[in-house]
């Protein structure tokens, strides 16, 4: 505030200050919003620009986070008294709209009697929109003797006054005079805590807005913003008697986030300490032991996640054809393998993500959806889903296996044209979903058989896992070697004597800086690079056999994943070209993944049928097979085949741990074809 002891300091009058301010300080900002009007009806300050004119400056601007209401009341007095905005003589009806406040909270952190008249800047993501009404602000109501009487609206429900305005008068003024009364446009939409900023496991907080005038429309379901405006209480109808009140915040200005990731701030020495990193040769692997370094193990899926954190280019091609730059990553797991624990620690590695499991969730919960009546007005609101909060970071998805079919079809076009169009009631739009998104599923019995078609282990459709460039399968091994280093990683973990061990190499903070500034590179292709995955592509597709008997090797699906993993990599080292090291890197990993679940180490050949259509060419004749041998050695009248005989029957072809395997399977299987009617005999029916 002001210092008593310097008397040159003249304490202005309120709207001696807006005069002075809008005269002196936002003189030509003001031309210009006249020259725009009516396209642009708001005049958008930053507050700063106030808080920098003088000693009355700061003084205002504390006035106008503390008092807002009689400040506005002072700025719009002062604009209509000095005409200090119009245009041939006549005053403008603008909006006067605050940005930039300096002091940030979050939903959560809204306190009612701290916040509540006061301006508040509120980060979070717009979580639903409802559409467009009229509110009423001020009634008009007049009484049987012809008196009118006007009365101020309060947010929620229409209040009749109970008296009339006439002095002496003791009628009720009970008729609403609509066309009297004031109206005002108005979209209420619901804010919602971003995900990063809500610990592990507990759900964001929300809050409802309401947006008016020129700000209606500007906002959709997913969009990152910072909310400035008045905290003001309120009853629903329904809650009339009781004592309990809502929050809402009165927009007066929303900032849409505009810079990807803007709300993580990277110092200059941040981005010294970044680059230096990226010039590491080592940092790919310091990267990779620096994700979850508290879960054993796992490497190769920690490193798909640092391709999917980082992520490649979407690029469009000159009709319009976009391909996605995001890697999304399935990792089936068997339970014993703290793969929820994963999934929630690893999304604190992206500057932005969003955590949800399929488990209650529909996939319209996860993309986004027309719903009605959310806010109790009967109007259509739209809603965000996981995916669409989490554009342009990282949607992890666990139990995704639990999300009904149907549903899952509405991911397609989120994971691979990355949005959501929505076309319902009038209302058409697309909301982008442009995330990278690491889901995890269970397999159908609780376990993974080496020997089971994947496409039977996993209730995911064909079409649904190729939206995947990566699938990785997670068993819970029994091995005695690997056994023991887990324990000891748990109890070193544990007893503190571990800290110092598990002391990730890059810190989570930085890493999302890491990220955050990377992905801000454009990354090109270099004539190098290109002949690479010519090189590999032909290679891999020479295995090919031309009678089409063996298996199809890997699709264009797959080399549009190298690409991707290929710019990831360049982002990484902060190149802006893609260079042959980051192809030959994307291979590494992409044939590593193929290798587990599609590659046959008998032939050497790569078998697309898992990620393509959810079984081998292999798998598939072992089961034909045993059916066909049963068949044949089966008692005519029983239908009984012994055991050993369908064994030793294929015996040539197969390994007999590999047919017993399968047997197994098939005994168990829902489709209930084959049983064992009695011990060492199998039958079909
Ligand atoms: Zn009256």
């Amino acid at each position: 505030m002001q210092d008593p002891f310097d008397q040159e300091v003249k304490i202005l009058e309120p709207m001696e200050f807006w005069k002075d301010f809008f005269e002196n300080k936002f003189s030509s900002e003001v031309r210009r919003f006249v020259r725009r009007y009516p396209s642009d009806r708001s005049l958008y300050i930053p507050l700063s620009t106030v808080v920098e004119f003088g000693t009355n400056g700061i003084m205002y601007a504390e006035r106008l986070v503390n008092e807002p209401e009689r400040s506005f009341r002072d700025i719009y007095d002062a604009i209509t008294h000095y005409k200090l905005i119009k245009k041939n003589n006549e005053v403008l009806p603008v909006h006067i709209r605050f940005t930039h406040l300096e002091r940030k909270t979050t939903v959560r952190d809204l306190r009612g009697p701290v916040h509540v008249g006061k301006l508040v800047s509120v980060e979070g993501s717009i979580r639903r929109t409802a559409s467009r009404k009229e509110r009423l602000i001020e009634g008009v109501f007049r009484c049987t003797s012809g008196h009118r009487t006007v009365k101020r609206q309060p947010y929620s429900m229409k209040e009749i006054p109970t008296e009339c305005s006439m002095d002496g008068c003791r009628k009720k003024p009970n008729e609403f005079l609509e066309t009297a009364s004031t109206f005002i446009d108005s979209q209420k939409a619901l804010l919602q805590e971003n995900y990063e900023m809500v610990n592990p496991g507990s759900q964001p907080e929300s809050i409802e807005i309401e947006l008016t005038e020129d700000m209606i429309d500007s906002l959709y379901a997913g969009n990152r913003v910072i909310v400035n405006g008045i905290l003001k209480r309120y009853q629903t109808a329904s809650s009339r008697t009781s004592t309990t009140y809502k929050n809402y915040i009165e927009v007066n200005s929303v900032e849409v986030t505009e810079k990807d990731y803007s709300e993580i701030v990277i110092s200059e020495e941040d981005e010294l300490i970044i680059r230096t990193l990226a010039a590491d040769p080592t940092i790919f692997t310091r990267l990779i032991s620096s994700i979850v370094p508290e879960i054993y193990g796992l490497e190769d899926v920690k490193e798909a996640c640092m391709y999917a954190f980082f992520g490649g280019s979407t690029t469009e091609t000159s009709n319009g054809v976009k391909t996605r730059g995001s890697i999304h990553i399935l990792l089936i797991g068997e339970p014993g393998i703290a793969k929820t624990d994963f999934m929630r620690k690893v999304m604190v590695f992206s500057p932005r993500s969003v955590y949800t499991s399929g488990k209650g969730s529909s996939g319209v919960g996860l993309v986004a959806s027309l719903t009605k009546d959310e806010f109790g007005d009967g109007s259509h609101t739209l809603e965000a889903g996981a995916m669409a909060l989490a554009d342009k970071g990282v949607c992890v998805i666990d139990e995704i296996n639990q999300i009904d079919t149907k549903d899952l079809s509405l991911l397609y076009e989120a994971l691979e044209s990355q949005q959501a169009s929505i076309h319902k009631s009038n209302i058409h739009t697309t909301i982008p979903t442009r995330c990278s998104v690491i889901a995890a599923a269970n397999p159908k019995h609780g376990w993974i058989d080496d020997f089971l078609p994947l496409k039977d282990q996993i209730e995911l459709p064909g079409p649904f896992l190729q939206r995947f460039d990566l699938i990785y399968i997670l068993k819970d091994e029994a091995n005695l070697e690997k056994d023991e280093r887990i324990i000891r990683h748990i109890i070193a973990n544990r007893s503190g004597s571990g800290i110092e061990k598990f002391k990730p190499d890059i810190e989570p903070e930085l890493f999302r800086k890491y990220v955050a500034l990377a992905k801000q590179q454009t990354v090109k292709w270099s004539k190098p690079a290109d002949d690479e995955v010519v090189k590999y592509y032909v290679k891999i597709r020479g295995t090919r056999d031309k009678t089409g008997n063996k298996p199809v090797p890997i699709t264009p699906r797959q080399g549009n994943s190298i690409l991707r993993i290929a710019e990831a990599s360049a982002r990484i080292r902060f190149s802006s070209k893609v260079e042959p090291e980051d192809v030959r890197r994307a291979i590494t990993v992409l044939d590593a993944c193929l290798r587990k679940i599609a590659y046959d180490p008998e032939t050497g050949v790569f078998d697309s049928g898992p990620v393509t259509s959810g079984t081998t060419k292999k798998q598939g004749n072992l089961i034909d097979d045993i059916f066909r041998v049963i068949k044949d050695i089966a008692d005519p009248e029983t239908g009984w085949a012994k055991e050993s005989l369908i064994i030793s029957g294929l015996a040539g072809r197969y390994s007999s741990e590999e047919i017993e395997k399968r047997i197994e399977f098939l005994l168990h299987d829902k489709s209930g074809k084959l049983i064992q009617p009695r011990n060492g005999y199998l039958k079909v029916v």
